[in-house]
């Protein structure tokens, strides 16, 4: 099917990433088994609440700073690279995707960016190492420096507004899909996993690949539960060999 795809979609989750030391969400030790997320409205509402958002995400940033792209960002690289995939949409804010080599105008993160903070007034982009300094010296949430607005990490929280621009953009790469590959994904968390969706309402082969079952197994032409690595290992062994 990969070989066929001329402008497969590959749709990522925290799954992609593990291979790389970043925890998933929901798997035993993941992430939510710790701490319950913090909702966007309640981040507004509260600067001890932002306080401790920006703890934990100082937390998680350190992991991510620390993390290279594993060999399925590499496959998945190499797959647009050769012109099988038109875009990776992906709803991890690590950024491995960019620095395992695939293009940023065909990358859609529609859960944003974890390698940034934005003003939510003014939208004044700071960077990390100023809010952990802010922090460190404030001991309180930080604040924009040009207009004193409340800073964010550069993602979406739950309860904040989807990105317009990369959710049209996202529809429009699903909409022309030849085939649409899950990868790492428990498929629970929409609208994202709205696209899967999408694709095969449009008569779009739907692929997933994925550790364990999704909320999506069912829709699917083709579910494979193991690793992303071995599995797209073999996809690059047959792609190479003709
Ligand atoms: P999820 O945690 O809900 O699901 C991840 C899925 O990946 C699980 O079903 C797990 O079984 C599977 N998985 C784990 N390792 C795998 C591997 N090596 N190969 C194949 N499958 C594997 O994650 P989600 O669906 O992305 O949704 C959670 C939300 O949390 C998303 O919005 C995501 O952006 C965010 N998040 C991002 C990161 C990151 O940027 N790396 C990390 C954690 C969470």
């Amino acid at each position: 099917m990969v070989q066929r795809a001329r402008r497969a979609v590959v749709f990522t989750g925290a799954g992609i990433s593990t291979e790389c030391g970043i925890p998933d969400f929901r798997s035993p030790g993941g992430f939510w088994t710790r701490y319950k997320p913090i909702e966007f409205s309640a981040f507004l509402a509260s600067p001890d609440t932002r306080l401790e958002a920006w703890r934990r995400f100082l937390m998680i940033r350190e992991t991510i700073a620390r993390a290279e792209p594993g060999e399925s960002h590499k496959a998945v690289a190499s797959l647009v690279a050769r012109g099988h995939v038109s875009h990776v949409i992906t709803q991890n804010i690590d950024g491995l995707h960019l620095t395992s080599g695939v293009p940023a105008e065909q990358i859609i993160e529609i859960h944003g960016n974890g390698t940034y903070a934005k003003c939510l007034s003014c939208g004044l982009r700071h960077e990390l190492s100023w809010v952990a300094e802010d922090i460190a010296a404030k001991a309180r949430a930080p604040h924009c420096v040009s207009c004193g607005g409340i800073v964010k990490s550069a993602t979406i929280s739950f309860g904040q507004a989807m990105p317009e621009q990369d959710m049209a953009d996202a529809r429009a790469a699903t909409l022309n899909a030849d085939l649409f590959i899950a990868i790492g994904s428990s498929l629970q968390v929409f609208p994202a996993a709205g696209f899967p969706v999408l694709a095969k309402q449009n008569r779009t082969p739907l692929v997933i690949l994925n550790r364990e079952e999704t909320g999506l197994d069912g829709l699917a032409d083709l579910v494979i539960h193991a690793d992303s690595a071995p599995v797209l290992r073999a996809v690059m062994a047959q792609i190479d060999s003709g």
